[in-house]
């Protein structure tokens, strides 16, 4: 048997990234770890990131983490999807919705059908064949049960939680299984005189916290990985456009609905999240479009509550950090590197980030190879999301709008076009297997935001008129009937899982 070898990880930064990886390092770590979080109360936390997506239920589910108890200890609510609001002309909407893009038919997926069913004039809007988008628009919420067998959930879904409150609880988790928490602000780093590596952080107080690998979770600032290690950064900022976000909370109103909204705004757009508690708000923007004052005053003016705080600015620059990894220091969260928050995409990257590392956690000596299929995997994915957020941003047609005329006549990066391309004259969309964004969700943003295919796949052609149309009403009213089951959104939150009192913050 080999011998346990005591091994330390520091995981520098108590943010949702900090916590969540002390969280899953105390449930997946083998004997012989010890886990430290250093965090710091003077400098905070970034505040913001309130809207998930669905695979979060796979950490929480990974972590044992009771759902009704989740939702309650954090104010969240239920998330089918974003309503993306002005994004194609100033007056269109859809849904990117969660779920399935109508149903199986044949062997080509729906949309092809649908498509025909388009020319032939007898096609809705496609909303009316996702169950998803007809839940959100009677604002209900229910846990489908899965038929027997099915390796997909129904309906797949997602939460939208206070940021703060799920550090807290997952800190609570994490300092149960033995994670120890280190108070302090760091003030400087000890490198290996031989090796390079970092030894240790020092804190103001003097505390020397030593360890044999630092997870850098210091936010923007990249403590170790940029200020320490000089990592370098990719600049995205030609395409993601946006550098400045304002966010401000307010009252809640009803009624509570199960989705994000994101409303295109002149120069940028705004997001408005649903909590138990109060709604989320915040308008991101590129600063050389728009003043912070203007920004501002545009955001107040668009609430549904009163405002229960002065609007606070958040700088950010878009990008990835060019290596994640390097030496024994691993960047995960916002300290490598931030998309952008329009699909809400950041947590996710923190809970893949933290699998990869517990993936490839090394026994002994950390390796070349270790660090390079680390850092391949992280450029790999964040880049095919990076390319599914510029389409938001590209294929717009709000004509006359600097910002968005820009955007539109902007060349995009090489894989997007093709993506763009191959959709508009076949109406097929090929994602590799691994990457986030599947086929439904390119489906549900390219036909939302008008990028209507010149063709559709042959074989849609074969099924007679009148069964097409027979089977298109015959799937709308079955998804009517289905979301006329469920219970109102908001009264399913409050009876499953009401937040207690004591746990409301601003
Ligand atoms: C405008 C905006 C909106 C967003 N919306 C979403 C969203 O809807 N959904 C989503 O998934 N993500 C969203 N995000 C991203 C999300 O906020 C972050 O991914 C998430 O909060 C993780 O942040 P973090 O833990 O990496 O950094 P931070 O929250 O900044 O935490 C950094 C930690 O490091 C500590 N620290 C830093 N320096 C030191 C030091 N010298 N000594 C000791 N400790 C130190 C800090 O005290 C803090 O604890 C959004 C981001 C922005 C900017």
């Amino acid at each position: 048997m080999r011998e346990v070898l005591q091994r330390r990880v520091v995981v520098v930064g108590g943010g949702t990234a900090g916590w969540m990886t002390a969280a899953a390092l105390s449930r997946f770590l083998t004997a012989g770890w010890l886990v430290t979080v250093v965090e710091s109360d003077e400098i905070g936390t970034i505040g913001v990131g309130e809207a998930t997506i669905p695979s979060i239920q796979a950490f929480n589910k990974a972590l044992d983490i009771d759902e009704a108890e989740f939702v309650a200890a954090t104010g969240g609510t239920y998330k089918l999807g974003i309503a993306f609001e002005g994004w194609g002309r100033p007056d269109d909407g859809y849904v990117h919705a969660f779920g399935l893009v109508g149903s199986a038919l044949g062997v080509v997926p729906f949309h092809h059908y649908w498509l025909r069913g388009l020319e032939l004039g007898i096609s809705k809007p496609l909303g009316h064949y996702v169950l998803h988008t007809l839940a959100i628009a009677a604002n209900r919420f229910a846990h489908l049960n899965p038929p027997a067998n099915s390796p997909m959930p129904p309906m797949p879904y997602a939460f939208h939680f206070d940021a703060s409150l799920y550090a807290k609880f997952l800190r609570g988790y994490a300092e149960k299984r033995g994670v120890v928490r280190q108070e302090g602000r760091i003030v400087g780093v000890e490198r290996n005189g031989e090796s390079g590596d970092i030894d240790a952080v020092v804190l103001a107080n003097g505390t020397r916290v030593s360890g044999d690998l630092f997870v850098d979770c210091s936010g923007f600032r990249g403590l170790l990985i940029e200020q320490e290690l000089e990592a370098g950064f990719e600049d995205w900022s030609e395409w993601l456009q946006c550098d400045r976000a304002i966010a401000v909370p307010c009252a809640r109103v009803e009624p509570l609905v199960p989705l994000t909204r994101s409303i295109a705004r002149k120069a940028g757009w705004q997001w408005r999240i649903p909590l138990q508690h109060r709604i989320g708000n915040g308008y991101v923007f590129n600063s050389d479009r728009i003043s912070e004052d203007e920004a501002a005053a545009t955001l107040l003016a668009n609430l549904d509550g009163e405002a229960m705080a002065e609007p606070r600015t958040i700088r950010f620059k878009t990008g990835r950090r060019t290596r994640c990894w390097v030496r024994n220091v691993v960047a995960i969260g916002l300290s490598s590197g931030f998309i952008e928050p329009l699909e809400s995409t950041s947590i996710h990257l923190i809970q893949t980030a933290i699998t990869r590392l517990v993936d490839l956690l090394p026994a002994g000596e950390i390796s070349d190879a270790t660090r390079r299929d680390y850092n391949e995997r992280a450029a790999f994915e964040m880049e095919r999301i990076r390319d599914f957020i510029i389409l938001h941003y590209h294929a717009n047609q709000r004509e006359g709008e600097p910002f968005w005329d820009g955007l539109r006549s902007m060349e995009v990066p090489e894989p997007l076009q093709h993506r763009i391309d191959l959709f508009r004259s076949t109406a097929r969309v090929v994602p590799s297997f691994d990457e986030l964004f599947d086929t439904r969700a390119w489906i549900h943003v390219m036909i939302g935001q008008n990028i209507i295919p010149h063709s559709y796949h042959p074989i849609a052609d074969m099924l007679p008129e009148p069964r097409l149309r027979e089977f298109l009403d015959g799937l709308e009213r079955a998804h009517i009937s289905e979301v006329a089951r469920m219970p109102d959104h908001g009264a399913f939150v409050a009876r499953f899982a009401p937040m207690k009192q004591e746990l409301v913050t601003a």
